[in-house]
């Protein structure tokens, strides 16, 4: 009886709750345990047994958010959405990876515009039930010297093959938590530092005791997706902790861990004061040890990470460079994002492919074949993918856009280094390239984040514009952009903008979202593009390096008016062929079936 686990939570049970079964004696943790085993005992029973993959997987894979379909409102934008891609690759490609996340009960959220563009966060009403099975295991953390129990869920994401790969959800939302502590698994970046802090011992510290609790006792690599996960290295360290000096293998732990960095700017690094660590987290390992592997006067968690990981990429290539110059003294290495190629290709494109290039799915390197695809067969996809994004805006924004009109798409995080508003820096010059060369429209959709001010305003400006330039130039703003809105959008426009202020974006993906429906992008020379841009050929550049923003904004005109313009209206066949170079250069190569081999190769290799 003394240590016998509870068939229902795992935990010890305590021996006074006892239920006989089939002439066999339970104990439990509780009454409410108890009470749940006796409802259906043979259900628990079943899902008690530990999931028979847990003992094949070696690859474990963290991160704050993972979207996987429009219905799951786990995610927020690019972090997320490469997580899910990367996680449908894995299936695809039958690594045996596990993935952890949160649950967020509540979501990121939902956006409302009103005419004024005023943006309104609703929280996101959704069952997880519906789309999760809850498992019986749990694990416990200690938050301000409070125990706080973590219960998981799980949900499979199925490859071509069948192959499937679990993602861990942890909740917090239990009876038996306090009411700050069940909450604490609500908002996806939502609440103070502390609340983050918070989460990211959940994510790091608890997702690494769920995964032994569930089994998952072969992993050799675990791989942070971002530094959210980075106290994972300290559990990681404890666990190793030896009686004798020297205490800490620090060298068994970097052979375990995986860390892929994603931002450009220290500013946007996760920091917390040794001040909060210590009220949140306590005396995890000695401070003087965190210090050393965390930095001196803020637990950074990229350095963190960094400190503790064995190999350590950026998004693309330039951003492993910022990275060394940010970090000298590591090696970073870089592998280049890409998107989950079936997910975000339209349904008209699909069917062109599995035509023409029969098996492209799971070997999505062979859409270099497109150039083989006849051109009016590529423009009829492409015809059948606006039209249902013009009619899905004309139905819900009432804008009235054309079918027929050069349609240019900006789907974005509203923050101000994306600059959604740079296209319109000169409003007359737009306008008189409108008038002269050809008629033009926007499609714009993208959430700020809820303290986002800044953010919230170039959301409203782009409204204020679409009253000023109404029936000159229309645009439209569409509302709560997610993941169904993005490849709509990417698909059904005719020329994709990216204009954010270098060198900020780190790698950027809807650009390849496009290239993978033949949408060709301008784009200013930062994070991807570098490598995806042969100007004229796959798309254009923006480059004025160290150059006024008026120089950018000209370029970004200059082509707009003297080449791409005229080429949509007046040189179809040759805008068509650079649809075909799009797919066959970009698309057979920033999709996430290369990206994951490249992370097999370069660091899971066990
Ligand atoms: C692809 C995607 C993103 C990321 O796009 P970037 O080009 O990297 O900024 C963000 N949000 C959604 C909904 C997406 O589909």
């Amino acid at each position: 009886m003394k240590g016998t686990k509870d068939p229902v939570c795992g935990m010890i049970a305590k021996g006074e709750f006892r239920y006989d079964y089939k002439g066999q004696t339970f104990y439990f943790c509780s009454e409410l345990c108890k009470n749940k085993f006796v409802e259906s005992p043979e259900s628990y029973l079943k899902l008690t047994q530990l999931p028979p993959e847990s003992v094949e997987r070696t690859v474990a894979y963290f991160s704050m958010e993972i979207a996987i379909d429009a219905s799951i409102p786990t995610y927020s934008g690019g972090l997320g959405v490469l997580a899910g891609d990367t996680v449908r690759s894995c299936a695809d490609l039958k690594v045996p990876m596990v993935a952890v996340t949160l649950l967020y009960k509540k979501g990121y959220f939902s956006q409302e515009l009103d005419d004024q563009g005023n943006q309104q966060e609703l929280p996101v009403e959704w069952n997880p039930r519906d789309y999760l099975k809850p498992l019986p295991h749990r694990v416990t953390i200690q938050i301000e010297k409070r125990t706080v129990i973590i219960q998981a869920w799980q949900h499979e994401v199925s490859g071509v093959t069948g192959y499937s790969v679990p993602i861990i959800f942890l909740d917090t939302d239990l009876a038996e938590n306090s009411e700050y502590d069940r909450r604490l698994t609500d908002y996806l970046y939502g609440g103070d530092e502390k609340y983050r802090l918070a989460q990211e011992i959940i994510l790091g510290i608890g997702g690494a005791r769920m995964l032994n609790k569930l089994g998952y006792n072969k992993i050799k690599k675990y791989h942070m997706n971002e530094g959210h996960s980075g106290l994972l290295t300290l559990e990681l360290l404890n666990e190793r902790k030896r009686e004798q000096e020297p205490i800490w293998d620090f060298e068994a732990v970097r052979d375990l861990c995986v860390f892929t960095t994603h931002t450009p700017v220290p500013a946007g690094h996760d920091k917390f004061s040794y001040d909060l660590v210590k009220e949140i987290l306590g005396e995890f390992v000695p401070y003087d040890i965190l210090k050393m592997v965390g930095g001196d006067d803020l637990l950074n968690m990229t350095l963190l990470a960094l400190n503790l990981s064995e190999y350590v990429n950026g998004v693309a290539k330039k951003h492993g460079e910022i990275s060394r110059t940010m970090f000298p003294g590591y090696p970073i290495d870089s592998i280049t994002n890409g998107v989950h190629s079936y997910t975000w290709t339209s349904e008209s494109f699909r069917r062109l492919y599995d035509q023409y290039i029969p098996g492209w799915a799971k070997d999505p390197y062979s859409l270099r074949y497109a150039l083989s695809i006849p051109k009016q067969e590529i423009w009829k996809a492409h015809v059948e993918a606006k039209m249902r994004l013009i009619d899905y805006v004309n139905e819900h924004a009432g804008v009235g856009l054309d079918h027929e009109i050069f349609t240019i798409g900006f789907g974005r995080r509203a923050t101000m280094y994306k600059r959604a508003d740079f296209v319109f820096s000169d409003i007359n010059r737009l306008i008189d390239i409108a008038n002269t060369v050809g008629r033009i429209q926007f499609v714009f959709a993208g959430k700020a984040h809820p303290k986002d001010w800044p953010g919230k305003e170039l959301i409203k400006k782009i409204f204020y514009l679409s009253q000023q330039l109404h029936h000159r130039i229309n645009i439209v703003y569409l509302e709560n952009y997610d993941v169904e809105l993005g490849r709509l959008i990417a698909s059904g426009v005719d020329l994709w903008l990216n204009t954010p202020q270098k060198p900020n974006e780190a790698s950027g993906t809807s650009g390849m979202k496009a290239a993978h429906n033949g949408v060709p992008s301008l784009s200013i020379l930062d994070g991807w593009w570098i490598e995806g841009c042969i100007e004229g050929i796959t798309g254009w550049s923006i480059d004025s390096p160290m150059k006024p923003v008026q120089n950018e904004a000209q370029e970004l005109y200059d082509k707009l008016e003297g080449i791409i313009i005229p080429m949509f209206y007046k040189e179809r066949e040759k805008w068509i062929n650079i649809m075909q170079h799009s797919i066959a250069i970009n698309a057979s190569f920033f999709n996430t079936h290369r990206m994951v081999q490249q992370y097999v190769s370069n660091s899971y290799i066990w």
